[in-house]
C-alpha cells in the first residue's frame, strides 16, 4: 500500500494537475502557456515515474521507471530554459534557433540515459527500503546538464528581473524565480547529490518540492484571473458531488435507495449546471463592466486634457484681446470728454455705444480669464480685514449713475448689529458685488434695485442681498444659473450681452473665501434676490 512519501507525491501531482487545468482554462493561449504546460506535464511525468519506481519489484517495469525518472527532469530543465527565453516576453533574436539547440541537446542526453551503463549502470532492490541505483561513469554529465540548464534559465530570469521597471512584471518574475530556485536547489541535494554519494532515502523528496514551483504561479493566476478560477472551482465542486452521488447510486443495496440516489444525482446535476451558468454570467457581466469602466476612465482623461487645453487657449486669446480693447475704451472716453475737440451731436450716440460695448466686452473677457484661472488653479486670493457694509455701499454708489441712465432707482439699506468686518479678498468681493448689481441692471427693465446688508451674529454670517424688480427666474433657472455658460432661456431677449460665466465665477470665488452665493425668485416677472454670504470676522 502507499506510504507517506507516496501520499505526498500524489498530493504534489494533483496540485500540478490543478495548475495545468487552470492554465488550460486561461483565455488566449500563448506560447508561454504552452511551454509552461509542457513543464508541468514533465513534472507530473517525473512524479508518476517515482511512484511506480518506489512501488514495483518487477525488473522490467523498474528499469523503465528508472529511465523515466532521469529523462523527465531533463525535459523539465529544458522546457524551463526555453520558457525563460520567452518570459515575460521574447528576449533574444534567435530564440527559435536556441530552442532547437536545447531540444537537440535534450535528445542527446536522453540517448545517454537510455543507453545502459553510461549514466545508469544498475538497480539494486531490497524489500522495505528505497531502491539503490548504481550510476555509470558519465553520471556527472547528467548532473552538469540539469544544473546548467536550470542555472541558465534562472540567470536569464534574474537578468530580466533587474532590467524590468514594470512592477507587475517584476513581481511575476520574482515569484517564479523564487519558486524555481527553492524547488531546484532542494531537489538538487535530495535527488542528484545525495544519491551520487549512495544515499537514496530521500530520492523522492525533490518531486514533492515541485509544489514550490507550482504555488507562486497558481497564486499569480488566482490573483490576476480571479473570476475564471471561481468558475473552475464551482465546476470542480459540482463534478465531485456528481461523482460521489453516482458512486453511491451504483453501490445502492435496494431499489428504493437506488431511486433516491438517482433523483439526488439528477437534482444535483441540474442545480450544479445552473450554478456554473450563473457564475459564468456574473463573470461576463463583471468583465464587461470592467471594460466599460476602463474606456470611461480613458475618455475622462482625454476630456480633462482637452478641457485644460481649452482653458489655456481662452487665457491666451483673452490676454491678446485685452490690450486693443483698453486702447478702444481709452480713446472712446477721451473723445466723449472732448479731448480731441468738439464733434457733431450725431456722433455722440454711436460713440457712447462704442464705449458701452467695449466696457461690456472687457467684463466678458474678465469673466473668461477668471474661469481659466479657476480651472487651472491659478486664481490667487489676497486676504485682508475690511468692512463689507462700506464696500457694498460704495459699489451701489459706483453703479447708481448707470442705473439712473436706464431709468432705475438704485438704493442702499443696511440692518446690521455687528461691525460688518470680514476677512476676505477685497478686490474679489468687490468684483462679486459689481457682478450681482450689474446683473440686476441688465435683467431689470423697469422698477428698482436695492442693495441690502444684514447679518446674523449667532451664525457669525453677513449677507449682501441684491434685490430687483426685474424679469425674475423660474424654479428651473434658479437651479442651473450657477453652472458654467448657463443663462435663462429668455435672458438674451432682455440682454444680449452675456456669457453665462459671471455667476459661475462669482460663486466659485465666494466659496473659496468661505462663503456662498444663493438666489431666489417668486417666479418669472417677479424680480430676483441674489445673496452673497460671507463669514463675519470674530
Ligand atoms: P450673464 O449675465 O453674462 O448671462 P451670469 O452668470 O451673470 O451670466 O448670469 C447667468 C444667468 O442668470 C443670466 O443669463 C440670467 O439668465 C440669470 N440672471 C442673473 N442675474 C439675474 C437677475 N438679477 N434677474 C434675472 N435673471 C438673472
Amino acid at each position: 500500500m502507499f506510504d507517506l512519501p507516496d501520499t505526498l507525491l500524489i498530493v504534489a501531482a494533483l496540485l500540478n494537475i490543478v495548475l495545468g487545468i487552470l492554465l488550460l482554462k486561461q483565455k488566449g493561449k500563448s506560447i508561454l502557456n504552452v511551454l509552461y504546460l509542457l513543464n508541468i506535464a514533465s513534472i507530473v511525468w517525473w512524479i508518476v515515474a517515482i511512484v511506480i519506481y518506489r512501488n514495483t519489484y518487477d525488473i522490467k517495469l523498474l528499469e523503465i521507471a528508472t529511465i523515466n525518472l532521469y529523462i523527465a527532469p531533463s525535459v523539465i530543465a529544458s522546457t524551463f530554459l526555453i520558457f525563460s527565453l520567452y518570459f515575460p516576453f521574447k528576449q533574444f533574436k534567435n530564440i527559435t534557433r536556441y530552442s532547437i539547440y536545447i531540444f537537440c541537446m535534450n535528445m542527446g542526453l536522453m540517448f545517454l540515459i537510455i543507453h545502459p551503463g553510461l549514466i545508469i549502470a544498475n538497480i539494486h532492490t531490497s524489500i522495505g527500503q528505497e531502491h539503490v541505483i548504481e550510476f555509470g561513469p558519465i553520471y556527472f554529465v547528467y548532473v552538469i546538464y540539469i544544473c546548467g540548464f536550470f542555472g541558465a534559465g534562472m540567470y536569464i530570469l534574474l537578468r530580466r528581473y533587474l532590467r524590468t521597471n514594470e512592477p507587475t512584471k517584476r513581481r511575476q518574475i520574482a515569484s517564479l524565480l523564487l519558486g524555481y530556485f527553492l524547488a531546484t536547489s532542494l531537489a538538487l541535494v535530495t535527488n542528484l547529490l545525495l544519491p551520487w554519494f549512495g544515499y537514496f532515502d530521500l530520492n523522492w523528496l525533490g518531486q514533492v518540492f515541485t509544489v514550490f514551483m507550482v504555488l507562486p504561479v497558481t497564486y499569480a493566476i488566482y490573483k490576476h484571473k480571479l473570476f475564471e478560477t471561481k468558475v473552475i472551482l464551482t465546476e470542480l465542486l459540482v463534478l465531485i458531488l456528481a461523482i460521489f452521488l453516482f458512486t453511491r447510486m451504483l453501490l445502492a443495496s435496494n431499489t428504493t435507495d437506488f431511486l433516491i440516489d438517482l433523483s439526488l444525482l439528477i437534482a444535483a446535476t441540474i442545480v450544479g449546471f445552473l450554478l456554473v451558468r450563473s457564475v459564468n454570467k456574473e463573470i461576463k457581466t463583471r468583465e464587461e463592466i470592467e471594460k466599460l469602466a476602463k474606456s470611461l476612465a480613458r475618455a475622462n482623461k482625454r476630456l480633462q486634457a482637452m478641457d485644460k487645453q481649452k482653458s489655456e487657449f481662452v487665457s491666451i486669446a483673452s490676454h491678446q484681446l485685452r490690450s486693443p480693447l483698453t486702447a478702444i475704451r481709452g480713446y472712446a472716453s477721451m473723445l466723449l470728454e472732448g479731448s480731441f475737440g468738439k464733434f457733431s451731436k450725431k456722433a455722440q450716440q454711436p460713440l457712447e455705444h462704442i464705449a458701452e460695448s467695449a466696457r461690456m466686452m472687457a467684463l466678458s473677457i474678465e469673466d473668461y480669464l477668471s474661469v481659466s484661472r479657476i480651472e487651472s488653479g491659478n486664481m490667487k486670493y489676497e486676504y485682508s480685514d475690511f468692512n463689507l457694509k462700506e464696500l457694498a455701499s460704495s459699489v451701489a454708489d459706483d453703479l447708481r449713475t448707470e442705473a439712473t441712465k436706464v431709468g432705475l432707482v438704485l438704493s442702499f439699506k443696511s440692518d446690521i448689529d455687528s461691525q460688518g468686518i470680514v476677512h476676505a479678498d477685497k478686490g474679489k468681493t468687490q468684483q462679486i458685488l459689481h457682478n450681482l448689481v450689474n446683473n440686476a441692471l441688465k435683467y431689470t427693465p423697469k422698477g428698482q434695485i436695492t442693495v441690502f446688508v444684514h447679518d446674523d451674529q449667532r451664525k457669525q454670517k453677513i449677507h449682501v442681498e441684491v434685490i430687483d424688480t426685474g424679469i425674475g427666474m423660474s424654479e428651473e433657472t434658479q437651479h442651473s444659473i450657477f453652472a458654467k455658460f448657463q443663462r435663462a432661456k429668455d435672458a438674451s431677449a432682455v440682454n444680449v450681452h452675456g456669457t453665462g460665466l459671471g455667476l459661475y465665477v462669482a460663486k466659485k470665488m465666494a466659496i473659496e473665501m468661505g462663503g456662498d452665493i444663493t438666489c431666489y425668485s417668486e417666479g418669472e416677472g417677479e424680480g430676483s434676490h441674489f445673496i452673497l454670504h460671507l463669514p463675519l470676522k470674530n
